[in-house]
Order: C-alpha cells, then structure tokens, then sequence
C-alpha cells in the first residue's frame, strides 16, 4: 500500500493505493457489477473524472482476457504507465509481466524510479 499525491486533477488530498489479488468464479463484468456496488455503498459519488472519491475500484487485469467494451476495458489502460500501481503491484507480483508488455512489474517499476531521477 502506497500513498501518492493526486494524478491528473492535482488540486485535492493525496490518494492511498493498494493492489490485491482475488480469486473469483464468474466473469469480467460480474465481478465489475460488485466492484460498483462496493463504491456505491461505501458512499462514492460520482462528480469529476479524476477527482476526490471515497474508493475507487478498478480491475487491471483478468485471466488475461483483452475487452474493448463501452463499460469495460481490459487490461486497464496504461496500468504498467502509472507509478501509483507499479510501486505496490511490485511488492506484490514482483514478476508479472503485464499483458502486451516485455518487463516484469519490478523491472517497470525499476526504469521507473530510474527515469524520475534523471528528471529530479
Ligand atoms: P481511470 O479509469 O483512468 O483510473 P477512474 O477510475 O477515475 O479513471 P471511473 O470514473 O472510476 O474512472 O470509471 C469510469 C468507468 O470506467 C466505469 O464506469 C467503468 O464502467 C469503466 N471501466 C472500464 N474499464 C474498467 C476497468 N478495467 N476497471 C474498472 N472500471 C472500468
Ligand atoms: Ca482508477
Ligand atoms: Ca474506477
């Protein structure tokens, strides 16, 4: 679990980030439909894209199945892109490869780090 400043609308609180690993007996969107039912009980609104919200549950990745659908994208777009998910994805499936990519989760994560050293 990580705790990272706000990405894409940059004016409001700093996020904390998790990645967990589930099993689960049915299908892509199943299991989206009970992921918006858990942010709609625990009181998410939906205002501003990017902005503020109570929980936000995304599924980067299912059995490596591809969906381009209106209401599901997977892989999550650019999940390997965003620090906040390599950092602790990293500590928890070090050795991933996500789908469509050739590194491991740790060595994204690795160049990375390395890039926002040669920035800083
Ligand atoms: P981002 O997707 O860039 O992380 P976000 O999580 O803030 O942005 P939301 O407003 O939570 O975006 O979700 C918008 C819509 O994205 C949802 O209503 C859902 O139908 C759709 N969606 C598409 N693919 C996925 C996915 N893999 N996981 C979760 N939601 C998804
Ligand atoms: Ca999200
Ligand atoms: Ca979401």
């Amino acid at each position: 679990m990580v705790e990272t400043p706000p990405w894409g609308l940059i004016e409001q609180p700093s996020f904390i980030n998790a990645v967990c690993e589930i099993d689960f007996t049915g299908s892509a969107p199943d299991l989206l439909d009970i992921l918006q039912k858990i942010e709609n009980d625990m009181g998410r609104i939906r205002t501003e894209k990017w902005g503020p919200r109570v929980i936000d549950l995304d599924i980067l990745e299912f059995n490596r199945e591809i969906h381009l659908g209106e209401r599901l994208t997977l892989p999550h777009p650019f999940y390997p892109e965003r620090t906040f998910v390599l950092e602790p994805l990293a500590e928890l499936e070090p050795h991933w490869v996500p789908t469509g990519y050739r590194n491991t989760v740790s060595e994204l994560w690795a160049l990375a780090l390395a890039a926002s050293k040669n920035i800083n």
